[in-house]
């Protein structure tokens, strides 16, 4: 789910199917049913009598049935399920490997920058980001927040094995670059099969919506400044098809990446003017901001969605911070933005 739609996508993507890339590579997206996200695309890459799968769904639902149903199609069956690689932790990407690993002992592979957030995650220590919200003076969502449903619980265990990016997996005829892309999250990597001219891009590069910023418990320093080092990374690659894992195929790289680094520019500018000459809280930047792709006002999105949003916010603050467009101090632990003064510009660094 993301709080910056920029422009509107089909749904027509999410429908249950097995989508054929190549000989021996498809594209099951499986449904995440009560999600805004809609769907999760699975990749299947067969090879031999094996497939690996990169990314897998969640846990709970139908998905288990589903993915046993599209392998059946290609006349394979679950326990032919080598490997499962993880763009990252988040539930619908990683938790159904975790049911897989547990009914056939399927291997799975993770970022090695998701530790920090499993490790959180097992220690019931994961709190949704509510340890940010005195930094983001952003109290007020406490209530609405706690007040919110329970989830179904997801099912997290360690992965068998951490992927140290950059390196390389192979997968039958197919060497897959696996690249660290942190920003929507620490640990993101995608994996690039320069050969095929493909990308697998998780939830890094997306064709329909701009992907959340530092979506977890403890978001690094700056997830924003990393998540546009990741963009130029990718930009920096060949032209590659983009394999999502939501939304359609159909993007390439270069041209997806270059709009979402205008997104996040346009969207900077926004965030300094709003502050003004004011001084202001993250929480009070983003009340004054147009939400979705059909602008709308923070007071109309759920608990949810206004966390993301402040987080999205404050993501952009602190980037205008880095770059000297806006200055920062705490007060009780809340985190104010203003404009610098012009004698108080700091001088560049050399
Ligand atoms: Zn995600």
């Amino acid at each position: 789910v993301t709080a910056d739609q920029p422009r509107a996508g089909s749904g027509a993507w999410a429908e249950f199917t097995v989508e054929r890339v190549d000989d021996d590579v498809f594209r099951v997206p499986l449904p995440l049913d009560g999600d805004a996200l809609k769907a999760v695309n699975v990749y299947l890459l067969t090879h031999g009598d094996q497939v690996t799968l990169i990314d897998s769904g969640w846990s709970f639902g139908r998905g288990l049935e589903l993915l046993g149903e599209a392998l059946g199609t290609l006349d394979l069956d679950l326990t032919q399920i080598d490997r499962v690689l993880v763009t990252h932790f988040h539930r619908d990407h990683y938790t159904l490997a975790m049911r897989l690993r547990e009914l056939f002992g399927t291997r799975v592979l993770l970022g090695a920058g998701e530790q920090c957030s499993l490790d959180l995650l097992l220690a019931g220590r994961a709190d949704g980001r509510r340890s940010m919200f005195t930094l983001w003076g952003a109290e007020a969502l406490r209530g609405p927040v706690d007040a919110l449903s329970q989830e179904p619980p997801s099912f997290y265990a360690m992965p068998d094995d951490w992927l140290e990016a950059p390196t390389e997996v192979s997968v039958g005829g197919h060497t897959l670059e696996v690249l660290p892309t942190p920003g929507h999250t620490r640990g993101h990597v995608v994996f690039a099969d320069r050969a095929h001219g493909r990308l697998f891009s998780g939830d890094h590069v997306l064709p329909q919506i701009t992907p959340s910023i530092g979506v977890e418990s403890v978001p690094s320093p700056l997830p924003l400044g990393d998540f546009l080092s990741s963009l130029q990374l990718v930009r920096e690659l060949p032209d590659l098809d983009v394999l999502p894992a939501h939304g359609p195929l159909g993007a390439t790289s270069h041209q997806r990446v270059d709009e979402l680094l205008a997104h996040h520019r346009h969207r900077l500018d926004q965030t300094e003017e709003v502050v003004g000459g004011r001084v202001l809280s993250a929480y009070n930047v983003a009340r004054q901001m147009l939400w979705t792709r059909r602008e709308r006002r923070f007071s109309e999105l759920d608990p949810y969605n206004q966390v993301l949003a402040v987080s999205e916010t404050a993501a952009h603050l602190d980037v205008l911070v880095r770059d000297a467009r806006l200055i920062q101090h705490e007060s009780d632990g809340t985190r104010l933005y203003s404009t610098p003064s012009q004698e108080a510009t700091p001088c560049a660094p050399r």
